[in-house]
């Protein structure tokens, strides 16, 4: 499945009608219906029952309250009832993603800031902005084509940087994420996104430019700058767009001529 699966009447039919091997997945803008919850429900129980989440796992550290034992499918229920560090105290609003359940391109970026702790929604001040314009206008689609999320879902104080406890608490929560969405890329907006998602230290310029393997398997990782630096660096923007058009053609999206 490529980029036929990312056109919006593709989605829109979907969505109608969602197919029994795929999750109708969370948004936190939109509560899901309650047949969505139960499709969710058995998806991720079959996940569960074959064994794949042990895989999906394999890697993460110990066991945190964001593993729960509670319903799967109540990802944003187990998410706001958080408190694995203590951002679950300090926030307004948690963020736990939003996009489509049939994404193949997921955003993995870094973590809430102001705006999206007032509206428990993910990239949606400036920083957010520059990404709708990357999506919509590079990539020709729509930003309920794709998924967004952060590695943590709750906002540090003043935007610093995540903590290295902090991002090991609430990893498991986007791993779910990424286990049941089976996207076909995942995006790593900035160096915190691409170290954890690639298990590695090293530099965001060094990860640039090629289609990475995830240690543990799964989604193939192209790794660029964040909105946020980008805003800050405007001279990044044609490496990012690079990087960009590298995922376009490995989703089979024509790269437009400019
Ligand atoms: S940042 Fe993640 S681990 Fe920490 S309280 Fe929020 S949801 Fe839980």
């Amino acid at each position: 499945m490529g980029a036929e699966a990312l056109k919006p009447n593709r989605i829109a039919e979907a969505e109608q009608s969602p197919p029994a091997d795929r999750p109708f997945f969370m948004s936190s803008s939109k509560p899901l219906a309650p047949h969505a919850r139960l499709a969710a429900a058995c998806l991720l129980e079959g996940l569960v029952e074959s064994g794949l989440e042990a895989v999906a796992f394999a890697a993460q550290p110990a066991p945190t309250p964001a593993q729960a034992p509670l319903p799967a499918a109540d990802l944003e229920t187990r998410i706001a009832a958080c408190r694995a560090c203590a951002l679950g105290s300090s926030r307004q609003y948690p963020v736990p993603g939003e996009g489509s359940g049939r994404a193949q391109l997921f955003f993995v970026g870094e973590a809430p800031g102001a705006e999206e702790d007032r509206q428990g929604r993910p990239f949606v001040g400036p920083a957010g902005q520059l990404l709708d314009k990357i999506i919509e206008g590079g990539m020709g689609l729509a930003r309920q084509d794709v998924f967004i999320a952060n590695i943590l879902k709750c906002r540090p104080p003043a935007n610093r940087d995540p903590l290295p406890t902090e991002v090991a608490a609430c990893t498991p929560f986007l791993e779910e994420q990424i286990a049941a969405l089976q996207p076909k890329l995942l995006i790593a907006l900035g160096r915190h996104a691409a170290h954890h998602l690639l298990q590695t230290e090293a530099s965001l310029s060094s990860l640039r430019g090629v289609l990475h393997n995830r240690p543990q398997g799964g989604p193939k990782v192209l790794v660029t700058y964040h909105p946020a630096y980008l805003l800050r660096n405007p001279a990044a923007k044609r490496a990012c767009w690079e990087d960009i058009q590298l995922g376009m053609q490995f989703l089979g999206l024509p790269t437009p001529q400019r």
